[in-house]
């Protein structure tokens, strides 16, 4: 039997471990991952089309109005937009469709009512945020700052999802997304 493909949204905080989330959560050939599109620059390792569209920005404001974007949202400066055609295609596929995304762009795909399942990955706690922000050592630590102010005003949002799944330790974590995306049957483990 396949099941209809769902929407799942994978938002929260920067730092809190979204990324490996996902990254584990696509070892799962069930699950689509959804290919943002960025103006931010390539970071070493990243592959265009795998990891990002990377957009330039008047390109990137032509496809908006073109209405490509489910969403998108200014991000720390850059720009970051969901494309709405690979979704659909996926959805039809059966698929279930990952988008790893900030909490504005989440909130935004909630309120236009586009039905899916909304997680929210939270820290464990502020300082701990603090350390993998200053351990990742992709930013300066003005920027570290910004983040996490910001942080802390996006974990007010966690109310508006269906669940908060606590990343303080990442096995428990994924076994808790992959209970809730339906991946695996209650009781059953996955390594
Ligand atoms: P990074 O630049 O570190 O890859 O991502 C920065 C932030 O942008 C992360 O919180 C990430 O979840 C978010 N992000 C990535 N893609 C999208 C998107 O398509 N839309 C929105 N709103 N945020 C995104």
């Amino acid at each position: 039997m396949t099941t209809p493909g769902k929407m799942v949204v994978i938002s929260g905080p920067s730092g809190a471990g979204k990324s490996t989330v996902c990254r584990r959560i696509l070892e799962d050939p069930r699950v689509r991952f959804s290919v943002s599109a960025t103006t931010r620059p390539m970071r070493e390792g990243e592959v265009d089309g795998r990891d990002y569209y990377f957009l330039s920005t008047a390109n990137f404001r032509e496809r908006i109005e073109k209405g490509d974007f489910i969403e998108y949202a200014d991000v720390f400066g850059n720009l970051y937009g969901t494309l709405r055609g690979p979704m659909q295609a996926a959805l039809e596929e059966g698929k279930d469709y990952l988008m790893e995304i900030d909490v504005q762009g989440a909130l935004q795909i909630k309120n236009q009512g586009i039905p899916g399942l909304y997680i929210f990955i939270a820290p464990p706690d502020f300082e701990e945020l603090r350390r993998r922000l200053v351990g990742r050592g992709t930013e300066s630590p003005e920027v570290v700052e910004r983040r996490l102010q910001k942080a802390e005003d996006e974990y007010r949002e966690r109310v508006r999802y269906d669940h908060v799944v606590i990343n303080d330790e990442l096995e428990s974590c994924l076994a808790e997304v992959r209970r809730l995306m339906g991946l695996v049957q209650d009781g059953e483990s996955h390594s």
